[in-house]
């Protein structure tokens, strides 16, 4: 399996630390509003790498940490009048719950940084003791990007080349302007802990080190986050463990492309977001998910509405095909020598299974993996067409298996697409009148309005038929006409 690291800009092939076990981190969100859909991007991206590492047979053991106290969460707090701690308990919560809306398997440890002070400070100290960071006067502790030999190593940059180009905060404390804090002495009501160098606070890039070094221990095998994190953020976590406990963070550093809107990054400060809450009341999680996978996780997204109306298409594209497969296996009346048109359709499942397998081998390339996947939905479809009145049950079942599998693998759960569907008690009385119907089974009523319609039809009857489908519509379903016949299916 071939992974992209970051840090030798390449793919290389993937080889965990511990035989059989994944220990992987993601930097999770600062908590002071509701995410929006480009950080949901890279959430649902590792998701599904972490999916797919399960679905290899690895033990997965999956970190994502909340940050719960940053200069945005007390900006917040303070315009709204409230602590710090109500903010980020507030959009902690919302996190988590749009997440598992959104289908995103819960992290193994979800450590907050406000609880984990004692093992930021021990790394403080240790970093201090060997030389690497120094306390300035005003209760400040700084790193010293010096004291790490290979710093810039992540991102592949030069400490000299930055100096020159890019333009840092003016600090005169600081002995070096890429030096940056691994404590903040605290401003008056801000919220702090005590410590050696006075009241204060951590660092952001001091969270996730010392929080992966207490749950998975370092290095670990992967760690991720947005393209944006790379510099500085991602460089100076590594810079610090390199210091503390002479090892890097991380063998495989991966990245996620960013979600744009009109060519330009979505980002809370540009505006020009679209928080992933107003997007799940609107759209099923699935079709965005099935939006997002669609392109490569290291690709920039191009994101429009537009798009995920069509990936609102494409998702019930691939249900009524799991739909039709499953009926068309119920009511197949072919189970004995299978013919050339089942052994073809038997060996594009097996053959789908290999694609899926090759394509989320490279990098996990869900693009790929979705091609091969809607590669037998129109195997499938033609098979359904082709097939007639023929139907073999045990290749028509295995394809619908197979779809819901290696969509599985990518979260996106198409369980619900059964055969038989839950149909309004209401049938019955326009069966009673439509179609001389006695009994009072919905699903008798069913076919016995299709076979009422059918007979119509076949009679050149047109508006009685029109009128069967019309009353059929009423209710909130419509005629499918498929290959093995007609049936009713809820209008999506
Ligand atoms: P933040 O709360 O800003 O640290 O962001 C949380 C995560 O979302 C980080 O991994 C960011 O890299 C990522 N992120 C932020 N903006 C985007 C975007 N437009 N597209 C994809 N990922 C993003
Ligand atoms: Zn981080």
């Amino acid at each position: 399996m071939q992974i992209y690291n970051t840090q030798y800009h390449k793919k290389q092939e993937f080889a965990p630390i511990e035989e059989g076990k994944v220990r992987m981190y993601v930097c999770g969100p600062t908590v002071y509003d509701q995410i929006h859909i480009g950080n949901a991007r890279t959430f649902l991206s590792f998701d599904m790498i972490r999916r797919y590492l399960m679905f290899k047979g690895y033990q997965v053991t999956f970190a994502q940490n909340l940050t719960d106290v940053d200069d945005k969460i007390i900006n917040r707090a303070n315009e709204q009048g409230r602590t710090a701690a109500e903010v980020a308990e507030e959009f902690s919560n919302a996190f988590i719950e749009q997440m598992r809306r959104f289908g995103i398997l819960d992290p193994d440890i979800r450590p907050r940084a406000t609880r984990e002070i004692e093992a930021m400070q021990e790394m403080i100290v240790s970093l201090i003791d060997q030389g690497c960071a120094y306390a300035v006067p005003s209760g400040d502790v700084y790193f010293s990007v010096r004291s790490d030999p290979s710093y810039g190593i992540v991102s592949g940059r030069d400490l000299d080349q930055l100096r020159a180009g890019e333009r840092v905060e003016v600090n005169d404390e600081k002995r070096d302007p890429f030096d940056f804090a691994l404590w903040k002495a605290a401003k008056p009501g801000e919220p702090s802990w005590p410590s050696p160098w006075g009241d204060g606070r951590p660092g952001w890039h001091t969270e996730c080190c010392a929080m992966i070094h207490r749950y998975l221990g370092t290095p670990i095998d992967i760690h991720g986050g947005g393209s944006d994190l790379i510099f500085p953020h991602h460089e100076n976590e590594t810079a610090q463990a390199m210091c503390a406990w002479h090892a890097p963070l991380a063998n495989v550093w991966m990245h996620t492309g960013m979600l744009r809107v009109e060519g330009d990054k979505m980002s809370k400060s540009l505006g020009n977001f679209y928080t992933l809450k107003e997007v799940l009341d609107k759209y099923p999680a699935d079709a965005v998910r099935l939006l997002m996978l669609q392109t490569h996780y290291r690709a920039p997204l191009d994101f429009s509405f537009e798009r995920l109306d069509g990936a609102v298409g494409t998702l019930d594209r691939l249900a009524t095909c799991v739909k039709n497969l499953r009926w068309a296996a119920e009511n197949a009346n072919q189970d004995g020598i299978l013919t050339e048109l089942d052994r073809t359709l038997g060996s594009a499942v097996d053959a789908t299974r290999t694609e899926f397998i090759a394509a989320m081998d490279d990098d996990f390339n869900s693009a790929g993996g979705l091609a091969a996947i809607f590669g037998l939905v129109s195997s499938a479809n033609k098979y359904l067409a082709e097939a007639g009145d023929t139907i073999a049950t045990a290749p028509t079942l295995r394809a619908a298996d197979m779809l819901c599998e290696l969509c599985n693998v990518l979260g996106i759960d198409l369980s619900k697409a059964t055969a038989s569907e839950e149909l309004p008690a209401e049938l019955v009385d326009l069966a009673r009148e439509q179609a001389g119907y006695e009994g009072d089974s919905a699903s008798e009523a069913a076919e016995a309005l299709l076979a009422a319609r059918q007979a119509a039809r076949a009679q050149k009857m047109w508006a009685v038929a029109d009128a069967i489908r019309d009353g059929i519509a009423a209710l909130g379903l419509v005629v499918e006409d498929t290959a093995s016949g007609a049936r009713l299916r809820t209008k999506e």
